[in-house]
């Protein structure tokens, strides 16, 4: 099959709720294909639903896009309800033509059939009563239903699933506006796509069943056939759809836990994408190798494990100075005090020690708080356990030997309190940790003599002498 010239991606989502994650995955997928053609990538907010739609979740769609890097090329923004009444033209237009009809059934009516199908074990579906009826009433509410073909077969052509079809005479006539007026969800994304020039439909596979009916909507119009591509949806660690109850959270939820959007990026395409055995893919190269044929067809489990390590990642190439600058606006929450210029310079400085530990920037703004905390530091139970009267007799000790030290680098400090512990008989380990237990508060920090280098002589004596 060969894709259509201009790619024309969309993500359409329904701001119900927080922007889910297995929707973010989706949404990478058709801003990657559109970007790897050169193409367009549309935003479609579908708030037809005006009891669960909000403006919040509105809000968290713009935000998560933005951070998640996923920039759409229409400045406004595409809102579905807005359009309801353009939607509800293409009904009429369809009528006109022949190709929708008036159903004046009513709920009671409905009912009856349902009921009767069901206790004769009859398929449930609209049984086409008003399809070929003439004798419409006067002034009574109707429903526009598509006259659907009743023979024949809808063959959907999926670039993961391949070409699916399923016999006419299975889908009943759809409704496509409601007796209020209103038009139904699979008449709005249909007008939509159509009109906003969509011609690629990437989304999750709880849509596919839609598909066969929205694209006999397609046909009966004469429009232009989308390829479409149906994506397995995200599992948990059990083969669930992946839900709450796995901790799958919103977007923004992941921006808080202190994940990096371009390890985020990675790890969502790897989950239902692959590039070979490559682990660490980066958004460029991704945009230069995405395609629709290396979609896994088989649903991926998230891993948080995995999630962990491929964050790690990107927080070990990033340079020094950047990480401090993320993390200083969570220091500051921990603290309460604002983080100076001179104090992201000594984070940055105390980077190459912090990294190394950390999964994620929570976890490395926790490490890091020490360097920024006001004195006195708060002890752990680690460091007060440290803190005996013969730690804080050395420590008095050591007070006299960095005093006395010109050169303040890592090696400088480590050299001469080795010194002075080798001449009191003692172990590296008696002077050390209670000198980490003073500077950092804990019983374990990055090497504790690129620490003292790092907070600098008056910093280190003055944290010293609040413990003795
Ligand atoms: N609004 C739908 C959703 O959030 C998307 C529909 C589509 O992709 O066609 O699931």
């Amino acid at each position: 099959m060969n894709a259509p010239t201009k790619i024309v991606t969309r993500f359409p989502p329904s701001p119900t709720g927080f922007l889910h994650i297995g929707s973010a995955r989706t949404a990478l997928f058709s801003w990657l294909y559109a970007r790897h053609h050169g193409g367009t990538f549309l935003l479609r907010i579908e708030d037809t639903d005006r009891e669960r739609s909000t403006q919040a979740a509105v809000d968290a769609i713009f935000e998560g896009m933005k951070w998640l890097g996923l920039d759409w090329d229409n400045k406004d923004v595409v809102f579905q309800f807005a359009r309801r009444d353009l939607h509800a033209k293409v009904a009429y237009e369809m009528l006109e033509k022949g190709l929708a009809y008036k159903c004046y059934c009513t709920q009671a009516e409905l009912e009856e059939m349902r009921n009767h199908q069901k206790a004769n074990g009859l398929p449930m579906r609209y049984d086409g009563r008003w399809r070929d009826r003439t004798d419409h009433p006067k002034d009574l509410p109707f429903v526009v239903r598509l006259k659907a073909p009743q023979t024949g077969e809808t063959t959907v052509k999926d670039r993961v699933r391949g070409e699916v079809t399923v016999q006419n005479s299975q889908l009943d006539d759809m409704v496509l506006l409601r007796s209020d007026n209103t038009p139904t969800y699979m008449l709005s994304v249909v007008v939509d796509d159509h009109d906003m020039g969509v011609n690629t439909i990437i989304r999750g596979d709880d849509h596919f069943t839609n598909t066969f009916r929205q694209v006999q909507i397609i046909k009966a119009m004469g429009w232009p056939m989308p390829e479409y591509a149906h994506v397995p949806l995200i599992h948990g660690s059990d083969g669930q759809k992946f839900s709450k109850r796995h901790g799958a959270l919103g977007v923004d939820e992941y921006r808080k836990m202190g994940y990096l959007p371009e390890a985020m990026r990675n790890y969502l395409l790897r989950l239902g994408w692959s590039h070979g055995d490559d682990e660490f893919i980066t958004t460029k190269q991704a945009i230069e190798w995405f395609n629709l044929e290396h979609i896994v067809s088989s649903p991926a489990r998230f891993d948080y494990v995995k999630l962990d390590s491929v964050n790690a990642h990107y927080m070990r190439e990033m340079a020094d100075a950047d990480l401090a600058n993320e993390i200083a606006p969570r220091l500051q929450e921990i603290t309460g005090n604002a983080v100076t210029d001179a104090q992201v310079a000594m984070l940055a400085k105390g980077m190459a020690g912090l990294k190394q530990r950390a999964k994620n920037l929570k976890e490395l703004a926790e490490s890091a708080v020490f360097y920024v905390l006001s004195r006195p530091l708060p002890l752990n139970d680690g460091a007060k356990k440290i803190l005996t009267t013969d730690a804080k007799a050395m420590l008095a000790q050591l007070r006299t030997v960095i005093d006395g030290l010109n050169d303040f680098s890592a090696h400088s400090i480590e050299t001469a309190i080795k010194d002075h512990a080798t001449a009191q008989g003692k172990k590296m380990g008696d002077a050390a940790q209670p000198l980490r237990a003073a500077l950092s508060g804990s019983n374990v920090s990055p090497p504790i003599f690129e620490v003292a280098s790092i907070l600098g002589k008056q910093e280190v004596l003055a944290r010293i002498n609040d413990v003795l």
